[in-house]
């Protein structure tokens, strides 16, 4: 199987945020081959992924065979290092990388599931998990059928109060019972790491699971003190990008909990490295947005501890995306990622 085209595309995402979310927003790739199979991605960038992706990676892969695209995945990673070893080239990457799995899968004819773990069950289900604003949505999420919610507390701002944040948490534990549910907290990467152990300190008693992204990507002496510090577990990698910048998180085990977005860390291949490094330090991986249909089979594959999130309201570009029923997401059975485009 030869790749005779690669096209990409970003597809209109309404009600997506009025941020780089949107303006450098997720692109669809579609790579073609000689044997009439499409291979669909979701990466990053917008017009910049786009230019990436129908440029320099068009011109390294037109008329390559499809093999191993690990073998491809790498050769992608070493033409772009010179200008793009994080951000935007890696996203491009990603739906590129994407779209050659999805290819692997509709040639074997199975799902991607398959090529992880042969024995794997399709007709499994798994827990999902919903970010939420206040107590309220967190007790309906709950009775959904999510395992856990995550408060989004980015609104209280990068000086926030602590005490508003922790009766946030304490109202939320009461409505949900002890231990019966799940919390945890997404802080947006904007505080410091005073404000981060103060923010731990006030939330811990009432039981929270991690504390995500609390300071920016790449201040890795504040996770490490936070890691060593905190009193709640410290959650992230949602920004970083490729198994070599996991492989730093983890050997330095900067966090109990990474996430990695499949869609722009570096695509499948990368995702597989993750995990395998992970779980080696028997660390947690939690995928970001892990109901969309891209992370899925990993997580149902490789994932001791399998958790989805829910999938982002505006991603609404792929046709037969796996549901959220009774608050757990079913597999796909189809081959490929088992998505066409919408
Ligand atoms: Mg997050």
């Amino acid at each position: 199987m030869h790749i005779t085209e690669i096209r990409a595309h970003q597809p209109p995402t309404p009600g997506s945020p009025d941020d780089w979310r949107t303006q450098l927003g997720q692109i669809v790739v579609e790579v073609q081959t000689d044997s009439r199979l499409i291979g669909i991605g979701v990466g990053g960038g917008g017009a910049a992924g786009i230019h990436v992706v129908e440029t320099v990676l068009r011109d390294l892969l037109l008329g390559r065979e499809i093999d191993d695209v690990r073998d491809l995945h790498r050769e992608m990673c070493e033409h772009t290092a010179f200008y793009g070893r994080k951000g935007l080239a890696v996203m491009a990457i990603s739906g590129v990388d994407l779209a050659l799995w999805d290819l692997a899968g509709k040639e074997a004819g199975v799902n991607v599931a398959i090529l992880l773990d042969s024995d794997i069950d399709l007709t499994q289900t798994l827990p999902t998990y919903s970010t939420v604003f206040d107590d309220e949505d967190a007790e309906a999420a709950i009775n959904a059928g999510h395992q856990a919610i995550k408060l989004h507390v980015e609104r209280f701002g990068d000086r926030p109060e602590t005490r508003e944040i922790a009766e946030l948490v304490r109202r939320t534990r009461e409505r949900l019972g002890s231990a019966a549910a799940t919390i945890m907290i997404d802080a947006f990467a904007q505080w410091d790491v005073a404000t981060s152990l103060r923010v731990a300190q006030a939330v811990a008693p009432f039981d929270v699971a991690w504390l995500e992204e609390p300071v920016q990507p790449d201040d890795l002496a504040a996770y490490a003190e936070l890691s060593a510090k905190s009193l709640v577990p410290i959650a992230g990698g949602e920004h970083e990008y490729l198994a070599e910048g996991f492989r730093e998180l983890i050997d330095r085990r900067l966090h109990a909990v990474l996430q990695p977005d499949i869609n722009w860390c570096g695509g499948l291949t990368t995702l597989i490295e993750i995990y395998r490094m992970a779980n080696d330090a028997g660390i947690r991986v939690c995928p970001h947005r892990g109901c969309e249909p891209y992370a899925l089979p990993a997580i149902a594959a490789l994932d001791p501890n399998p958790l989805a999130e829910s999938s982002r309201k505006w991603f609404r570009c792929l046709a037969d995306a796996p549901q959220i029923i009774d608050g757990r997401i079913q597999l796909s059975s189809r081959p490929g990622f088992g998505v066409t485009l919408a």
